[in-house]
């Protein structure tokens, strides 16, 4: 762990929107805490990237809005495309990387960053490197917004790091569960009778009784 990564704030950060207390027990990164840290995030990678053929290379779904943010703040010349993953169904751990979306833009002899949300397990980062690798890039430099350390199963890190954070399940600023959340504009600690809930087998209502959705 980079010790210039801020852990998770101690203070009291916002308090969740009303319509959301049911699902979401916490806000641990705001929409400024995260502006703030991309911008000098972003400092240490056009240091790194100046002078190269940069390609930003990152895993939809989830980076939709990191990277956004990320790359109005990397000023210098880049290319970017897309890998398409998906490792969770509607659940929390990962199962099964399966490749939705294949890589376009030529990165042979370039240098490229591998953007992701978030890394947990390592898994996914693990199996796209060696993907892209194959593809003869100059070097790969991994970057995420989160960091779960205590999570890893394959040892990988990555080069830029937001934030390090414990084993919670968080949603929002584009990290979803079952598809969800990914419109909030901060980072929030999803209510765990969320997830339990939806991971129970579908029982049969009785006539005249409706079922709460998860
Ligand atoms: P890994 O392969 O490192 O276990 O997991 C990486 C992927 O799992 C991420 O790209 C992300 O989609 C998903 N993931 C891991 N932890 C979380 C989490 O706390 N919340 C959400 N929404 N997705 C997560
Ligand atoms: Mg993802």
């Amino acid at each position: 762990m980079s010790p210039s990564v801020p852990e998770i704030h101690a203070r009291p950060t916002a308090r969740v929107p009303r319509r959301l207390r049911q699902e979401v027990e916490r806000i641990l990164f705001t929409e400024d805490q995260i502006a703030q840290r991309i911008r000098s995030m972003s400092r240490g990678i056009v240091r790194d990237f100046t002078g190269r053929e940069m390609v930003v290379v990152s895993l939809l779904n989830g980076t939709v809005m990191f990277l956004a943010d990320l790359i109005r703040n990397l000023s210098l010349p880049l290319r970017l495309d897309f890998i398409g993953v998906s490792s969770y169904g509607a659940g929390t751990e990962s199962g099964d990387l399966v490749f939705t979306k294949e890589l376009r833009l030529d990165v042979r002899g370039r240098d490229v960053l591998l953007v992701d949300d978030i890394l947990d397990t390592g898994k996914t980062l693990y199996q796209v490197r060696d993907r892209l690798r194959v593809l003869k890039p100059r070097r790969i430099k991994t970057c995420v917004l989160l960091n779960k350390a205590a999570r890893r199963v394959e040892a990988v890190e990555a080069d830029y790091v937001g934030f390090e954070i414990p084993d919670f399940f968080v949603v929002g600023y584009g990290l979803d569960f079952a598809e969800r959340y990914r419109n909030l504009p901060f980072v929030g600690v999803l209510h765990p009778h969320v997830y339990a809930r939806a991971a129970q087998p579908i029982k049969p209502t009785r006539p005249g009784k409706t079922r709460a959705q998860g």
